[in-house]
């Protein structure tokens, strides 16, 4: 079976072929570090790390690039560094705000089970020409400029959009629809209103690179262009983010590429997630709504976060909520139970061919419940086809012992659970499967539980 992937540049659910399936190559947004991550932000980083495992699974996990870059440039963090050091010069205060905030979402992003891309880049590293020759914003701009597709205007290098006759195909804007007006605010100095700044100039305080157009900082959407060129070429295979990012981020950033390289492409697969919500609300500041990654890992194991991110498929709106947790939670207690301290090597076919279809989530956790069924009822190879395709997704990262101990210290012992190994003890011990029902035996001490068996049945208290 072949990988079919739905591009939204057009429309289609179409084949997937790599320019070159040695070295399959893919380009994820990544954050914009002045915040802690939200439970939204956590969707492109948790769908885009199955794609990836997908295609090292296909491909070979060497002949996979996964490139998600870092922007540590940005009037927000500049905002936010002011305000949050007042005292330190701003260079100073933005340091601060960047590294900590990239510290806290590599933490985050590590506890929801996804692997680091291959390549982490920040777009600081990226503004001015580069010893070794990789791609830069500078050198683009240049480009651009040169081939007639910018200009400069009022202090700032612009993207002249009437210079490219296909802008807007991404997002499906036409420019002639365009017309200045109530929507969009035209700037005196712009050609076309939809032309956006490659480089504005910097004052004194704020973060600025000496350039040919003076003093200044790049424009958002060109760190982008620069970032994955660096590292993947003018063409990929295959560029990512959540839907809004569409436009004008993406729709800039394919300008940008195309126009500066002279390309007919800057990805061959455009993949857009959508968005999250929570409690069937749109998750904002204002509505009290908005959850951060850090907090929910207070309440929740990390994996039990991802799982119930992939109940949803991708494309779908995700609504977020207190009850979809708890099943999530359950689900892998449940799976811990059957498959924890478990080898094997080689996912199931039938999640691997759920996935196989637009990164379809759902049924793939469909067929883990099968395989569930089957590894509980069945044989060691059962059991270690599940483990693997556990592992394979990013789950069954820790241990029976620890994850049982992390639950106690978090809630004390959860009842039902224990009342449901027990039921699975005594069925062990009924088809005579003594080496599982001590397995149990050991899980519940390790939980802290002691039982007691007698005629009537198999009661339990907590150690003392
Ligand atoms: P940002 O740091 O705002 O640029 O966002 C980082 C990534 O998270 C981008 O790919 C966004 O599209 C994505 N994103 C932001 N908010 C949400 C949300 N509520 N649901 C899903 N994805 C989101
Ligand atoms: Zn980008």
């Amino acid at each position: 079976m072949e990988l079919r992937l739905y591009d939204t540049l057009t429309r289609e659910k179409r084949t997937f072929v790599p320019l070159d399936p040695a070295n399959v190559r893919m380009y994820v947004c990544g954050p914009t570090v002045y915040d802690f991550a939200h439970i939204g932000n956590a969707r492109p980083v948790i769908v885009f790390d199955v794609l990836f495992r997908l295609l090292r699974h296909l491909y070979g996990e060497k002949h996979v690039t996964y490139v998600r870059n870092i922007t540590d440039v940005d009037d927000k963090i500049n905002d936010r560094a002011a305000r949050d050091f007042p005292g330190l010069p701003l260079n100073e205060a933005i340091r601060k705000v960047t590294e900590t905030t990239a510290a806290q979402f590599a933490s985050d992003v590590a506890a929801l089970g996804s692997l680091p891309p291959t390549f982490q880049p920040r777009a600081t590293d990226f503004v001015l020409p580069r010893a070794d020759g990789k791609a830069d914003m500078v050198t683009l701009i240049k480009q651009l400029i040169a081939r007639g597709h910018a200009y400069e205007a009022g202090g700032e290098v612009l993207f002249d959009v009437q210079s490219m006759p296909d802008y807007g195909a991404l997002s499906g804007r036409k420019l002639d629809e365009q017309r200045p007006g109530a929507r969009v605010a035209v700037d005196a100095h712009k050609k076309s209103p939809l032309d956006f700044v490659l480089w504005k100039q910097s004052s004194g305080d704020e973060p600025g690179w000496e350039s040919p157009w003076g003093r200044g900082r790049p424009g958002w959407h060109i760190e982008c262009s620069a970032m994955s060129a660096a590292y993947l070429g003018d063409v990929f295979d295959i560029h990512g983010g959540g839907i809004d990012l569409i436009f004008p981020h993406h729709e800039n950033e394919l300008a940008q590429s195309r126009c500066a390289h002279g390309t007919r492409a800057m990805a061959n697969y455009w993949l857009h997630n959508e968005f999250v919500q929570i409690e069937d609300a749109k998750m904002s500041k204002s509505l009290g709504n908005f959850v951060t990654i850090r907090d929910l890992l207070a309440d929740w194991p990390g994996e039990v976060l991802r799982l119930n991110m992939l109940k949803a498929h991708y494309r779908s709106p995700m609504d977020w909520t207190l009850k979809g947790l708890e099943e999530s939670a359950k689900t892998l207690d449940d799976w811990y139970w059957v498959a924890a301290d478990l080898g094997g090597e080689q996912p199931a076919d039938t999640v691997i061919e759920a996935l196989l279809d637009d990164l379809n989530t759902p049924q793939m956790i469909a067929g883990l419940h099968g395989l569930r069924n089957k590894a509980a009822f069945g044989n060691e190879t059962d059991r270690s086809r599940f483990a693997a395709s556990l592992r394979f997704l990013g789950f069954l990262s820790e241990t029976a012992v620890q994850w049982n101990g992390r639950k106690q210290h978090a809630s004390g012992v959860d009842a039902g659970l224990v009342d449901s190994l027990i039921a699975a003890r005594a069925a062990a011990r009924a088809r005579k499967d003594f080496g599982e029902s001590d397995r149990i035996r050991d899980e519940l001490a390790a939980m802290g539980v002691v039982i007691k068996d007698s005629k009537d049945g198999t009661t339990w208290e907590i150690a003392r």
